[in-house]
């Protein structure tokens, strides 16, 4: 079970990041991941503040969630002899200093900009490869600093596309159970547990998180954390991710970039509650209540994406088994898209 050693989650906590790194014993050569815009937000500030406290941080700004610039980050790395990097933004430079981290052998921080989807604390990376988004097992950050101060400044929208990544867990565990149940796939109750409980108190929480609130930001970061250490505990994704996210990478395949990955989640989580037998309702409105979309058109996509992800959905990622490989034709795909509201 890989799990991060140090957790700091509060306001102003970004200013505890050096004597973190000196509590880890880390070396004093870094280097910073971050991207043209968290680089003003707080990578400057990280630079700053690791500088004055003895430590030789470098700075790496990419523009882009690719391999090239995984190698770039590990190649910097090893150039100035790193003994850790820190992935400063919303996603895409966590997951760059994360994989170089794997593959550079060194450990790794992460300090979040934005509590939009689980990657900001998981083992798991999300990367463009031939132009088609796909996650990649990578490993868990050693620590985790988010500064909500900071985040609770980011777009509304990515809070509630957070909270759509958390909610997706429902399904996920259904899911879980299902491929348990009719393929004996190995289960954890713990996991399952863990994962459940995180996503129900985001729907019970759901009427009072507000974007621009510090106790929003912290809600919502706790949670991703917490459904990071129920993917931890079993060893993969499985708890937090099924069904609803392969639909969320099947429309990103057909409409690529029009939403973010916890809003389509968030969606997705809806119709396969639905076709789980489940109460969708229930998820839709805590959905609303947060600002998360509930409605296709609101992505800008129109029916026959939804339609057309619906049923090609089952192709991603096979070896997952979920209500989707259960058969479900046009029809009644469009059906179900139609009952829910989603088109
Ligand atoms: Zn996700």
């Amino acid at each position: 079970m890989e799990l991060p050693r140090k957790v700091a989650v509060g306001g102003g906590v970004v200013m505890e990041l050096p004597d973190i790194c000196k509590d880890l014993k880390l070396l004093p050569r870094a280097v910073i991941v971050t991207g043209p815009n968290t680089e003003k937000v707080v990578g400057r500030t990280i630079f700053e503040l690791l500088e004055e406290s003895g430590f030789q941080p470098e700075t790496l700004i990419t523009s882009a969630s690719k391999m090239d610039e995984v190698e770039r980050a590990k190649d910097l790395a090893r150039e100035i002899g790193a003994g850790f990097l820190i992935g400063a933004g919303g996603g895409r430079s966590i997951d760059i200093a994360k994989l170089a981290s794997v593959r550079g052998n060194i450990p790794f921080l992460s300090v979040p900009t934005a509590a939009s989807h689980d990657g900001i604390c998981s083992a798991q990376a999300s990367l463009t490869v031939n132009g088609e988004t796909t996650s990649v097992p990578a490993q868990a950050p050693l620590a985790i600093v988010a500064d909500t101060k900071i985040i609770s400044q980011a777009p509304a929208r990515l809070l509630a596309a957070g909270c759509g990544d958390i909610i997706s867990n429902y399904t996920a565990i259904l899911d879980w159970k299902l491929a348990h149940r009719l393929r004996n796939e190995e289960y954890s109750e713990y996991a399952s547990a863990l994962s459940g409980m995180t996503a129900q108190m985001i729907v019970e929480l759901a009427p009072e998180i507000r974007p621009g609130l510090e106790e929003s930001a912290k809600i919502v970061l706790k949670a991703l954390i917490s459904s990071s250490v129920a993917m931890s505990i079993a060893g993969s994704s499985r708890p937090a991710s099924g069904s609803e996210h392969k639909f969320a990478h099947a429309v990103n395949l057909i409409a690529p970039a029009r939403a973010l990955h916890g809003e389509l989640c968030g969606l997705g989580t809806i119709i396969m509650m639905y076709l789980h037998g489940g109460d969708w309702k229930m998820i839709r409105t805590a959905l609303s209540q947060v600002g998360a979309p509930t409605v296709a058109a609101q992505l800008g996509l129109d029916a026959e994406t939804v339609i057309e992800a619906l049923i090609s959905a089952h192709k991603i990622r096979p070896d997952r088994y979920t209500i989707l490989d259960t058969g479900l034709n046009r029809k009644a795909a469009s059906r179900a898209a139609e009952a829910t509201g989603i088109i």
